[in-house]
């Protein structure tokens, strides 16, 4: 036991010094997007100067706070939450972005879906990621559609589908590796954080899409009362 508590001290801290770092990492950030606001503001002329470096800022600290949560120790304190719960946290947190981009979230819920026993924070980002894409996946809008149900084997599963472009055969069997994106300024972190975090939760993920006709996810969590 001894040297298991040595390991899981050592574990905990780096991911201490990982999140005192990516802190850090983020409060000059902070700094550098207000100064540049002040500045832009006298420099009209420069505007998409301005913005592709707060674009950029934005960026860096996207994926920091991406690797914080994948540094974060296992403190993962399960709770029993209602799934209705955390999607209409997300749901609220997504709508502008979906909006400004053309799509529609339209979420399906079966009635009296069990409690799920799960870390609502990190359930809650594994949506934001996955509808972040799905919406991403549409630059010319449409429908993301999040269907929960009960699962025949116990648990719940959500399906989250999208009519957008699709992915690529090879490039499924890799999702979840790090810095993988087919984006201009993606981070590649978003399917890895959803693995993890699934992973955490002995859930499941499954990827099912078609190039140019879209992509559907579905997960699926374990109910709190087993
Ligand atoms: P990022 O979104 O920053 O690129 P992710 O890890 O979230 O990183 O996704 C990795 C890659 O997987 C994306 O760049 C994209 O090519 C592909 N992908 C993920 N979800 C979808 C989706 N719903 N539709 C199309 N492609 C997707
Ligand atoms: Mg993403």
């Amino acid at each position: 036991t001894e040297a298991f508590l040595r390991r899981a001290d050592k574990i905990s801290a780096v991911g201490q010094m990982a999140s005192g770092i990516a802190h850090e990492i983020r409060n000059p950030l902070a700094a550098m997007k207000w100064s540049l606001q002040v500045f832009s503001m006298d420099h009209p002329e420069h505007k998409q100067a301005f913005n592709a470096i707060l674009d950029e800022l934005s960026r860096v600290d996207g994926i920091v706070g991406e690797l914080l949560m994948l540094a974060k120790p296992q403190e993962t304190r399960f709770e029993s939450v209602r799934l209705e719960d955390i999607l209409s946290v997300v749901i609220t947190l997504m709508r502008s972005q979906a909006k400004r981009n053309g799509v529609q979230l339209l979420v399906d819920m079966e009635p009296n879906l069990p409690y799920l026993r799960c870390e609502p924070n990190q359930i809650k980002q594994v949506f934001i990621n996955l509808i972040k894409n799905a919406v991403e996946a549409m630059p010319h809008g449409g429908l993301v559609h999040i269907r929960a149900a009960r699962h025949p084997e116990g648990g719940v599963s959500i399906q989250v589908t999208d009519k957008g472009v699709g992915i690529p055969e090879p490039l499924i069997a890799r999702l979840g590796e790090p810095f993988l994106t087919t984006k201009e300024s993606g981070t590649g972190l978003g399917m890895m954080v959803c693995h993890k975090i699934i992973r955490d939760h002995h859930g499941r993920m499954d990827i099912h899409s078609v190039v140019n006709e879209g992509t559907e996810i579905v997960i699926v969590l374990p109910a709190s009362d087993g």
